[in-house]
């Protein structure tokens, strides 16, 4: 029997001292967490346990960190270790820093120089920041249904409401949130993603302006929409050719879908990368890294990085530990083979139970779209509609009450960890087929 009971309890007290009653938006009623978030007791390895004992199969893996399953021995082990021997921080430099550098730098070659942050948002901010001193231009082109991070000069047109939002082939910036100054909007150039005629005709029309395109090279802000054959290499080639900076934004798919990240699993080099998540395995590590030329105008003092918490001992030995642990050999193959099964799976469920059904992204990354192959979103504009009317937050709602966890909306994604077990797949296709037959 599925118990709420206690959670209720817990939000009611939470909602006394959190606006909102949660940490962070997306655990919240508003996110689809209805009637009321999830309080967890504890996790290991691929499962959690919530504050009435409900036991749940966990595909949420922290939104992406725990890319090793919940209290990973030998992640936990070694950060223990080292706070225990050596300390936390010292706002000094440290070896430590250097091994998780030589790691990251050996299994992405385009980090030729790297510097550690604590958040995606931070290194996505310095990413930008880099790309504009390193052209002095001001502009950056991002994509609509791309998360980048919260901050007010990036933090638009991830969601924007179609009304609003202009034309196909002209977007206007939309802001995600109240408080971004709208004079932010001249220094944004929003693109619907995967059109490579788009992209050439706004580079060269604006190519004296435009500092950086920043991509997830994976849609997986948008239900893991995968980039068209060509795209990629078209816009590494445009930006290349027009003194364009290209950022790959990591912090999802880096160390999740490969060892080496998107970028690998497209032989493609971008200029700038943006890490975080997967790569510390649950504490708040990120990095961003790239092209000696341009990481260098760090020491030349063109560029301030500070940031009291960079390079701490937790972050880099979380780092250390969990490049070991992914760089064993078949986790990967493992993992995205579990990954790949229970998306099929789900699909043929799906469609046993009458609906249109297909999903996009990779093994460890994916998301059921209740329609057909030939109607997968290739975009934003594409996949909104497809949102609109999917009845994904029923899957959600009956997958949960038979202990498996999944993000609650149709644009977010299945996330899998190496803890993942055939076992757990068998078990959520189980609770799946049960779920579909009652929507
Ligand atoms: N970029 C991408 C691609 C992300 O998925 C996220 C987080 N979901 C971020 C940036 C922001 O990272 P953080 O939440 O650590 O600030």
């Amino acid at each position: 029997m599925y118990r709420t009971d206690k959670s209720k309890q817990l939000f009611e007290r939470a909602q006394k001292h959190f606006a909102g009653g949660v940490g962070s938006g997306t655990r919240s009623p508003a996110s689809g967490w209805l009637p009321n978030p999830v309080y967890v007791d504890n996790g290991l390895g691929s499962h959690i346990w919530d504050v009435d004992e409900n036991e749940y199969i966990d595909y949420l893996v922290g939104g992406g960190p725990l890319i090793l399953g919940h209290r990973p021995k030998p992640v936990i082990e070694k950060v223990c270790q080292t706070l225990q021997e050596r300390g936390s921080i010292f706002s000094l430099a440290h070896d430590l820093e250097i091994q998780a550098a030589e790691k990251i730098s050996e299994l992405i070659p385009s980090i030729e120089l790297i510097r550690f942050d604590n958040s995606g948002t931070a290194a996505v901010q310095r990413a930008l920041r880099l790309s504009r001193a390193y052209t002095g231009k001001t502009k950056v082109v991002r994509f609509e249904g791309h998360y980048h991070g919260w901050s007010d000069q990036i933090h638009w047109s991830n969601r924007p409401p179609l009304e609003a939002a202009g034309r196909r082939n002209a977007p206007r910036p939309i802001p995600n949130s109240n408080g971004i100054p709208e004079e932010l909007a001249g220094t944004l150039i929003v693109l619907p993603w995967n059109d490579i005629d788009l992209l050439e005709k706004t580079i060269q029309a604006h190519k004296y302006e435009i500092a950086c395109v920043i991509t997830e090279p994976i849609l997986g802000n948008t239900g893991g929409i995968m980039p068209q054959p060509g795209y990629l290499e078209a816009m590494r080639k445009l930006t290349a050719e027009n003194d364009i900076v290209l950022i790959f934004d990591e912090v999802l798919t880096g160390f999740r879908v490969a060892l080496g990240g998107a970028q690998e699993m497209y032989g493609i080099k971008p200029d700038l990368t943006t890490l975080a998540k997967a790569m510390a395995a649950g504490f708040a590590a990120a990095a961003v890294g790239g092209k000696k030329e341009i990481m260098d105008l760090i020491p030349k003092g063109e560029i301030m990085f500070g940031g009291t918490y960079n390079s701490n001992l937790v972050v880099t030995s979380s780092v250390v530990a969990t490049l070991d642990e992914l760089s064993k050999p078949g986790v990967y193959e493992k993992m995205n083979a579990l990954g790949v099964k229970l998306a099929g799976g789900l699909v043929e469920l799906a469609k046993k139970a009458g609906f249109p059904a297909s999903w996009t992204g990779v093994g460890s990354m994916f998301q059921l779209w209740f329609c057909e192959q030939n109607e997968l979103p290739r975009d934003y504009r594409e996949a909104a509609p497809i949102i609109k009317r999917s009845p994904f937050s029923k899957l959600w709602q009956g997958l949960m009450e038979r202990g498996v966890l999944v993000q609650p909306r149709q644009d977010n994604l299945f996330l899998l960890s190496t803890a993942h077990t055939e076992q757990d797949i068998q078990t959520t296709l189980e609770a799946a087929e049960a779920a579909l037959k009652n929507m």
